[in-house]
């Protein structure tokens, strides 16, 4: 029986591991559920999945939940990311579902790779911001990674494994990096300056949070996505070609030095690459419908549009320097929670990472410390150039 931690359990990755994990009661166990402040939400999953634990964002948050489970006394609720530390790292946990949105996700996924847990890394963020040093944790604390993220889960499937189950990447000479193109794809930078928030996050394929959202439509999604395959499969970007692939059927492919390409296919359904990290290296059923080929028709590739979304390119630019990509990330999500509160336009959110980029101090973080005070000075930064923008000056 698997103990798991699941972080962020009323979000889209919560969800539907929730959904996976109610499909196999024999073989996994909801231990920890954690989120920020949907007490609502929280209330319904602890009285469904009957955790032993159930972490909340902060005090007010944990005493609504104390509240709402007064007849669950089963479920000890309590708040904040010393607990979840705690939790996540104690023996009663073998794995951990990182499904958090953003950078709040680092300090708990951070510890569970130091005390040698299995990872199931969802939130690509706290492994963008924090490369090296997560990277460093995993080794030394002899934690298992695998990456739910779509495009990571099926470079994993189409990888072969060495002797400790890490993946070879010996004979591989490129990795194709599929991207959906988002719900703007064919579309002028120019027309886009008036976009809705609901427009952005009406994804054509997937259903997702809503930053996440946002961050496919910017393409942010997808430069982010490429720092994650640099770090979990120890590649240079020049190694790793961004292929846009509007119907999400290919999830990513490997080429082979001998020509050969292999590529995974589904659809587009989030419980397929969590039922794959799951049960790794066995299967288990997901849930999800099969994929019909001849409904699917058709799989067309493009080039990604550089002009119209230039994310990606200041993504590859921020790869390149130390400490850029948790500049990059600060500053995107600053930018995109202003885009959803309506404060600026959708086509601010580059322009704010480039001067984020352009005007804070970069180094490579040594410590989840000096992560945090980079973070915190590019959100700074950030935060005024957004103020500037939002006052028309
Ligand atoms: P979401 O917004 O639906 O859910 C976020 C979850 O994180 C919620 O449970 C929320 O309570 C929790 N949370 C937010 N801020 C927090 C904080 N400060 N402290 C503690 N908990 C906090 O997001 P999502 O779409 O499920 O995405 C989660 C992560 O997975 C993101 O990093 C995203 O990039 C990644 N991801 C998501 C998908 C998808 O299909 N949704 C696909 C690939 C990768
Ligand atoms: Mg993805």
């Amino acid at each position: 029986m698997r103990r798991i931690a699941l972080l962020g359990a009323t979000g889209s990755i919560g969800k539907s591991t929730l959904d996976v994990i109610a499909r196999h009661p024999d073989r996994y166990r909801v231990v920890v559920l954690s989120a920020n402040k949907s007490v609502e939400d929280m209330a319904a999953l602890c009285r469904s999945h009957c955790p032993e634990h159930a972490v909340m964002g902060d005090e007010a948050a944990a005493d609504a939940l104390r509240t709402a489970l007064a007849n669950v006394p089963e479920v000890t609720v309590s708040a904040g990311a010393k607990v979840l530390d705690e939790l996540v790292s104690s023996p009663g946990i073998d794995t951990v579902v990182a499904g958090i949105v953003g950078f709040a996700g680092l300090r708990p996924t951070l510890s569970a790779a130091r005390s040698g847990k299995t990872i199931l890394l969802a939130n690509k963020e706290a492994l963008v911001s924090a490369g090296k040093l997560f990277m460093e944790a995993v080794r030394q604390g002899g934690a298992t990674l695998l990456p739910v993220d779509s495009e990571h889960n099926a470079m994993h499937q189409c990888l072969p494994k060495d002797s400790s189950g890490r993946p070879e990447m010996s004979n591989v000479e490129k990795i194709f990096l599929t991207a959906s193109g988002g719900p703007f794809r064919g579309r002028s930078r120019q027309s886009l300056h008036m976009v809705t928030p609901e427009e952005a996050c009406a994804h054509p394929n997937w259903s997702m949070g809503q930053k996440i959202s946002v961050d496919s439509a910017t393409l942010a999604n997808k430069g982010l996505e490429l720092a994650e395959a640099c770090w979990l499969f120890d590649r240079t970007p020049d190694e790793i070609e961004i292929v846009v692939h509007p119907q999400s059927v290919v999830h990513s492919m490997i080429r082979y030095r001998d020509g050969s390409v292999l590529a995974q296919l589904g659809q587009p359904d989030m419980r397929t690459p969590i039922a794959y990290c799951l049960a790794w290296p066995d299967r288990v059923d997901a849930g999800v419908e099969p994929l019909d080929l001849v409904i699917a028709g058709r799989l067309d590739f493009e080039a990604p549009d550089l002009e119209a979304f230039p994310c990606l390119t200041l993504a590859q630019q921020a790869i390149a320097k130390p400490g850029g990509m948790c500049v990059f990330s600060a500053a995107n999500e600053i930018a995109v929670a202003a885009f959803l509160a309506g404060t600026v336009r959708f086509t601010d959110i580059d322009v704010v990472i480039e001067s984020t980029l352009a005007e804070v101090k970069l180094s490579e973080p040594q410590s989840l410390k000096a992560v945090q005070a980079l973070d915190q000075a590019a959100r700074e930064v950030a935060s005024s150039s957004l103020a500037a923008l939002s006052s028309g000056s």
